[in-house]
């Protein structure tokens, strides 16, 4: 949603959802600066974060652009380095590492989907 005359568009994102019952809000955005209204809502929050299982040593990491690695004007080529084993995995292991990983909280309770063993 983009901000308009309407006010915060969270808040007006939440007020659509009071009739659904069981109904689920996801705030995502690509965050350009901290203090956007989907940032203050993560720092808010338990502060989830998403981490997939190395196929070589088993070790979570929440996956992030510094792990990606390519040969030089080959973006093909483009894999995920283990920070653990240091591993380069490939991308046909993708699919297996998110389907095994799990979500991890750093603050307060966190039981959705599942917390990953610590
Ligand atoms: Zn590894």
């Amino acid at each position: 949603m983009e901000v308009g005359a309407e006010g915060d568009p969270i808040t007006l994102a939440e007020r659509r959802t009071m009739s659904f019952a069981g109904r689920k809000i996801i705030a995502g955005s690509t965050p350009v600066f901290d203090h956007g209204p989907v940032s203050r809502l993560y720092a808010q929050s338990d502060r989830r974060v998403f981490k997939v299982p190395c196929p070589d040593c088993g070790g979570f990491t929440e996956m992030m652009w510094q792990h990606i690695e390519w040969e030089a004007n080959r973006p093909e080529t483009a894999a995920f380095r283990c920070p653990h084993c240091r591993v380069l995995v490939d991308e046909r292991n993708k699919v297996g590492m998110v389907a095994k990983g799990g979500v991890e909280g750093h603050g307060a309770a966190c039981a959705w989907p599942r917390r990953l063993p610590p």
